[in-house]
């Protein structure tokens, strides 16, 4: 039998970055960059008033103050957006908007809260009530960000604000390390698709929907999910038909040690299938097929789901470069007594409550209870040649969020 630890090395040496690619800005969000982004235009791009009022010559406006206020003639409206260049001459205002370019000429600019303005109406004079420094309320060309400095850098996980960033810059798209693409199969010729009736016998199949999930928000993409019978030329046909277009085939189901395992019958040349000594999830099997890894895991869904924590999420999130690829791990205090079989690391699901630091076991061991795992926010990790756990010992537990 193998270790946890042995397998995981197994799959891992499998899973390989994409090359870097470019992808729209509005597609890159939770991915990392793969090349520094050089700021090809500077931010602010040109000087422009940061309140609503009047650009002018600071010096118009030095002495101005309630008991001595000042009128100047407005010769211009600049609403944001207003592209011609204007000038303003001494002695004279221009009525501005936030954003809009500063006239050139202009030094400050007086918010209309200075003024007697009613900014709703455009007025032929403007009365200015209190003083003005050079460079009050505008922002400078440059002030933000410069042209040809570096803003974002390779390995930088890309997050709303640096995709605003980017977008501000002008970029429409980021080369990013790609997205691992993951074919999904399920098999059974029990299985059918939810939606539709069951017959006796015929059960609903979930892994597909549940590890595409998995593989999603783990950061990577779903090329196909798909399902087959246990028929070895109908799980080889869906194989060709979708293998070319992944970077990981993950199959679920028929590789224990009964009749009719259809993935341990179609691949033997191409997976080694072997035994972990875990609980759930001990039949495991690991190759390439045609180049590509493909990782073939238990059918029952609990074991599907934890074997997919324990040796895919990791290596899907390192080959894309994301930040803590694995699962936080912390040590909480068991609130139960609990037993475990010898010789075979346990994974039971559990919840954790992480103010507190203790975790309880949830749902029986078995691999069938969906319901429990649906419900838990952690996996109990109990050691190989640990029995009995007693009230209060120290567990390890994995914080599945
Ligand atoms: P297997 O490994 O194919 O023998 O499957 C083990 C158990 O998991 C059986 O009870 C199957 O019916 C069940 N199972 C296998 N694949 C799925 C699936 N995709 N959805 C739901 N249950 C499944
Ligand atoms: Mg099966």
């Amino acid at each position: 039998m193998r270790t946890v630890e042995e397998h995981q090395r197994v799959v891992a040496g499998l899973i390989a970055a994409r090359p870097p690619a470019e992808v729209p800005i509005g597609d890159a969000l939770g991915l990392v960059l793969a090349a520094d982004v050089v700021a090809p235009l500077s931010l602010p791009g040109f000087d422009n008033s940061a309140m609503d009022g009047y650009a002018v010559h600071a010096e118009d406006v030095a002495s101005a103050s309630a008991d001595h206020p000042v009128k100047l003639p407005v010769a211009e409206d600049i609403p944001a957006g207003r592209t011609d260049a204007l000038v303003l001459a001494p002695g004279t205002a221009h009525r501005i908007m936030t954003g809009a370019p500063l006239p050139a000429g202009a030094t400050a600019v007086v918010p209309v809260e200075a003024t007697d303005a009613d900014f709703a109406h455009a007025a032929p004079e403007v009365t200015v009530l209190a003083g003005a420094r050079p460079g009050q309320h505008v922002r400078r060309a440059g002030e933000d960000v410069t042209a040809g400095t570096t803003v974002l850098r390779a390995g930088q996980l890309l997050t709303p604000a640096s995709l605003g960033l980017a977008a501000a810059l002008g970029l429409a798209t980021l080369t990013v390390v790609a997205r691992q693409r993951v074919l999904v199969m399920s098999t059974g010729s029990e299985l059918v698709t939810p939606g539709t009736p069951l017959q006796p016998g015929q059960i609903y199949e979930s892994n597909g929907v549940m590890l595409a999930a998995a593989v999603r928000d783990a950061g990577a993409d779903v090329a196909t999910s798909s399902m087959t019978s246990d028929d070895v030329d109908a799980f080889l046909a869906a194989l060709r038909a979708h293998a070319g277009d992944a970077d990981l085939i993950i199959t679920t189901g028929g590789v224990s040690a009964g009749a009719y395992e259809v993935v341990k019958d179609s691949l033997a040349e191409h997976v080694e299938f072997v035994k972990v000594a875990m609980q759930p999830g001990m039949p495991q099997g690991a190759g390439r097929v045609a180049g590509t890894p493909i990782v073939t895991l238990p059918g029952n869904p609990v074991s599907a789901l934890v074997s997919f924590e324990v040796f895919l999420r990791g290596p899907l999130r390192a080959a894309m470069g994301l930040p803590h690829p694995d699962r936080p791990r912390l040590e909480a205090t068991l609130l139960e007594d609990l037993t475990s079989p010898r010789g075979k690391r346990q994974f039971r699901r559990g919840v954790l409550d992480r103010d507190a630091g203790t975790v309880t076991s949830y749902g029986p061991p078995a691999s069938h209870h969906l319901r429990w795992l649906a419900s838990a926010n952690c996996l109990l990790e109990i050691g190989e040649d640990v029995t009995e756990l007693a009230a209060g010992a120290q567990v390890r537990a994995w914080d599945l969020g």
